[in-house]
């Protein structure tokens, strides 16, 4: 008897939820905690006085059995633990019905998972310490709110974003700001430019993973197979520009927005070189990095009695824009220019590290002379390298271009990925190869389509030529953990001749790789390996997390791996420091990485050198054909209340003893 009656009751709460409208006042209910008669009416759009008796009767359903309650105090009605539990219920019958819809979320880990609003309340509970009731109904509305926004699939940062956004909205500022927090503990840079831009670039990374990207691309990013470099600018600008200042020099600065500034072409060395600060101030807002090349050589003739080369034959662009001779006249006064800007970096950098503008220099005098098939390859400080290798006209070919953009493969990633089987190995290499090179089209399309609106600057024409050649620029395929992969497929390290044997046939590989893709993604399809600070750490992580610490060969230690993505020459101490010809060799080998791009890092570490030395080794460097760019390098560590450096890490200033104003240098680490 006592059963039967249970089940009544129990048939009673179904039939009660059984009717769309109170299955909606128990939602709307659920929502606001608690609604009086007239709030209830109103949120469900009914007419007070025609529709009364049917809410009337629908209400007592609610009450009789004993899923609403009214509060005699408030006068308001609340859920009951039956109601709450009945809604619970009716919700994931509702899920369950509704599976093929169901939303898919991408993890870092590179699955596909189901979307779980549980998942987010838990979280909002234990990271952000939200009282469970609040948190289960923000999860709730954001699911609502993302399934209403059709989203194929979904990411944890748009997740996050949308639970933030109805935090706020309910005023939880409080719980939002802990979450944040959270997410963001490691930052530092809290200034609001850099927020602003830090903002706008991950949603813009959001946009181009979730819109631009097609799903194999993003998942590869995603995973860690790929990294896509400047990710939030990818669609909006190059990332590195080529200045040719003659252009400016000779024609001034052309109004290309309303708020720029317009002036002749310069007439004297000041208004020159305002004129070329402008330039690096408006391409700055238009692109990632910037390099000017021959800044002595075009802006000699601006120097007093006004009046090296390439260019010593070119006509050369002096004051008022007038041809005056050739750059050739004016060898002297652009060695002068170059020795006042070396010796004010000294100057600027004897405290403190100057680490922005870089300074490239060409030692090879005969770089820049005008003949017949000479070619003179321009470097970026950060590696890229562009040549003649298009039309065969250097001015063509190397200057008002530059590098489209990078794209990293996670070679470590293709050894595990291939169980160590070569066959396997290429193929998946080559795949990956592909997905860069695709990833960098898009890109290129794109800014090609746009880029008139996005860099007004870059794109201004003159005689309807187009300052910034887009259609030239490289587009750089880099590849990470060089060293680890071979040295890990082989289980040797890259000393050992069968791992020399292997790199020589991955670089081969590469370049089958690339002249076969290059008919499709352009003749300027580089593979390289240059210094990616962005991917160096995240790659080698993701690697650790998903084989485990062991199965991983990395660089660095177990709490700071990284993946090589710089190629460095180990320096021999002697009286005069060198590097051994076996490394020299190897270079040599690898020269087909170097197309692109390549930049040779020299640690001198906490040696002290006579600077007589430092002359020895670079002209053994600079005699050495395989070794192009080369830079040295050294950590240092500046105490901010001293103004004074130091060679080598440390923890203690050595002169005033403080610990909290020391500033590490390093150009390069983790990478
Ligand atoms: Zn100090």
């Amino acid at each position: 008897m006592v059963k039967f009656a249970r089940r009544e009751r129990g048939v009673k709460v179904l039939k009660a939820v059984s009717s769309p409208l109170r299955l909606k006042i128990l939602n709307l209910v659920f929502d606001k905690s608690s609604l009086s008669y007239t709030e209830l009416m109103n949120s469900l759009n009914m007419n007070p006085s025609r529709d009364a008796g049917r809410f009337a009767y629908h209400l007592k359903f609610l009450l009789k059995a004993d899923l609403l309650e009214a509060d005699t105090e408030s006068k308001k009605y609340v859920l009951t633990e039956l109601g709450k539990m009945v809604l619970d219920i009716a919700d994931r019958v509702e899920k369950k019905a509704d599976k093929p819809r169901g939303m898919l979320v991408r993890t870092s880990h590179f699955t596909l998972e189901e979307f779980d609003a549980n998942k987010i309340a838990n979280s909002l509970i234990k990271e952000a310490k939200v009282p469970p009731e609040l948190a289960k109904k923000a999860a709730k509305e954001t699911e609502k709110r993302l399934r209403k926004s059709k989203t194929k699939y979904l990411t944890a940062p748009l997740i996050r974003e949308v639970v933030n956004t109805i935090l706020i909205e309910k005023g939880f500022e409080d719980f939002r700001h802990k979450l944040t927090s959270l997410i963001s503990a490691k930052d530092t840079g809290r200034d609001s430019a850099t927020i602003l831009s830090k903002a706008g670039k991950n949603v813009l990374s959001e946009y181009t993973l979730l819109n631009v990207f097609p799903r194999d691309i993003s998942d590869a990013h995603i995973s860690g197979a790929i990294h896509v470099t400047a990710l939030g600018t990818w669609i909006l600008r190059p990332h590195e520009v080529m200045h040719d200042l003659r252009f400016f020099l000779k024609h001034g600065l052309k109004k290309v927005s309303p708020l720029q500034l317009f002036s002749e072409p310069p007439h004297s060395f000041e208004s020159a070189l305002s004129t070329i600060f402008s330039v690096l101030l408006y391409t700055n807002r238009e692109t990632d990095m910037q390099t000017c090349n021959f800044f002595n050589v075009f802006l000699a003739p601006f120097m007093k009695d006004a009046d090296v080369v390439a260019v010593k034959a070119k006509k050369a662009i002096g004051p008022h824009g007038k041809i005056c001779g050739k750059y050739g006249d004016f060898a002297e006064e652009s060695q002068l220019l170059a020795t006042l800007i070396i010796d004010l970096f000294i100057e600027e950098s004897s405290s403190k590290p100057l680490l922005n503008p870089k300074l490239v220099l060409k030692i090879n005098k005969e770089a820049l002379k005008d003949q017949k098939g000479a070619k003179a390859p321009v470097f970026s400080s950060f590696g890229c390298k562009l040549e003649a290798d298009l039309t065969g006209d250097w001015e063509t070919d190397t200057l008002r271009t530059g590098c489209l953009g990078m794209v990293t493969v996670n070679l470590p990633r293709v050894v595990q990925e291939s169980e160590k089987d070569s066959n396997k190995f290429f193929e998946i290499l080559k795949e990956r190869f592909e997905m860069a090179a695709r990833a960098l089209k898009i890109k290129y399309r794109a800014i090609k389509q746009y880029g008139k609106y996005l860099f007004p600057f870059l794109t201004q024409k003159l005689n309807g030529d187009i300052y910034f050649r887009i259609e030239y620029c490289s587009r750089i395929v880099n590849f990470a953990g060089f060293k680890e992969a071979v040295e890990s497929f082989c289980g040797n390290s890259l000393s050992s001749e069968d791992t020399i044997n292997f790199a020589e046939k991955l670089v081969k590989n590469l370049l089958v790789f690339k002249r076969k893709l290059s008919r499709r993604y352009g003749k300027r399809l580089f593979p390289s390996i240059l210094c990616s600070l962005e991917s160096s750490v995240k790659l080698a992580q993701l690697d650790i997390e998903k084989y485990g610490v062991a199965k991983v060969k990395f660089s660095g230690t177990r709490e700071k791996p990284f993946y090589s993505t710089t190629r460095r020459l180990n320096l021999e101490l002697g009286d005069f420091p060198y590097i051994s010809s076996e490394q020299l060799e190897l270079e040599q080998k690898l020269k087909g990485l170097s197309v692109g791009g390549n930049l040779s890092i020299i640690e001198l570490s906490d040696n002290e050198f006579h600077p007589m030395q430092l002359m020895k080794l670079t002209e053994h460097l600079v005699r050495n054909e395989f070794v192009e760019f080369f830079t040295y390098n050294r950590v240092s560590t500046y105490c901010d209340s001293c103004r004074k450096s130091w060679f080598g890490v440390l923890h203690k200033c050595p002169s005033c003893g403080s610990m909290s104003t020391l500033t590490k240098f390093d150009r390069f680490t983790s990478t």
